[in-house]
């Protein structure tokens, strides 16, 4: 038998869609051969070997067989499930958005180990943290380093100088700050607050346990996912799928935060 045909590896699901009757096209995501796009036969009968294990965001084994045209999926094996992040919304939703971003930051059979190990580590954290957001912010960061769009942020993009502590510009065409002198050279940058800026630079370089530990008032938190998914979406040149779900999803937290009585009690800042 012919080995170079098969492949065996670890690796996460980031999504799948229906082909034909009864199988499914899965992209997963591993660590040495990057994205890979595999066709996973009979998987939507109910008998079927492989169903259980190729859910989104499941970690799995698996062996691929590789096709002319198309790879298959031979064997699939649960290593982590997706158990706790399916049983809540939230946390569901996030992990399908951290998904995505691989999805559309990666390509195929190009493999990048820290991308793998970063989703990996942030689903688990998602997975236990009360608050994602910290954890969330921090791996659209570290990703855009990893896949080489990591944003300027220590100089004026424009003008090179070093960055004073004032309010700045975050321009996503230039791909980082510009000075307060600079500003009007991309009337489409987003204002960005010396706070911002400074958590900006931290989640870029902190570990994992560093983040955590900061404390973001509300609207820090905002002006964060904000500038950031503006970033995103320009490199992506198109919305991000799963941000209006997550959006909702937010929406109705605080408003049951609100009815509970939390954001009174100055709770809700560090809950969500
Ligand atoms: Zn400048």
């Amino acid at each position: 038998m012919d080995q170079s045909r098969f492949f065996k590896s670890e690796a996460i699901v980031l999504k799948y869609f229906p082909l034909g009757e009864a199988d499914r096209v899965v992209t997963l995501y591993t660590p040495g051969e990057g994205k890979v796009r595999a066709v996973a036969r009979g998987v939507r009968k109910v008998k079927s070997r492989l169903g259980g294990h190729l859910e989104p965001l499941t970690r799995v084994r698996v062996l691929i067989v590789k096709g002319k045209s198309l790879d298959v999926v031979s064997q699939a094996e649960t290593l982590t499930s997706n158990i706790a992040l399916r049983g809540d919304p939230w946390r569901t939703a996030c992990g399908l958005y951290l998904a995505e971003l691989v999805d559309g930051f990666t390509s195929e059979n190009l493999g990048n180990p820290p991308v793998y190990q970063l989703l990996r580590q942030v689903l688990e954290t998602v997975g236990r943290t009360d608050d994602p957001d910290r954890a969330l912010r921090r791996f659209e960061l570290q990703l855009l380093r990893l896949v080489g769009y990591a944003p300027e942020l220590h100089h004026c993009v424009e003008c090179l100088a070093d960055l004073a502590p004032a309010s700045h510009s975050f321009s996503a065409a230039a791909g980082g700050i510009l000075c307060p002198s600079c500003r009007g050279s991309d009337p489409l940058g987003r204002s960005l607050s010396l706070n911002a800026l400074k958590v900006l630079r931290l989640f870029s370089s902190s570990d994992l346990q560093t983040a955590e530990r900061v404390r973001l008032a509300p609207e820090l938190t905002l002006e964060l996912e904000h500038t950031i998914r503006y970033y995103l979406c320009y490199l992506l040149e198109r919305e991000l799928k799963s941000t209006a779900f997550l959006d909702l999803l937010r929406r109705e937290r605080e408003a049951g935060e609100r009815r509970s009585g939390k954001s009174e009690a100055g709770v809700s800042s560090r809950s969500r």
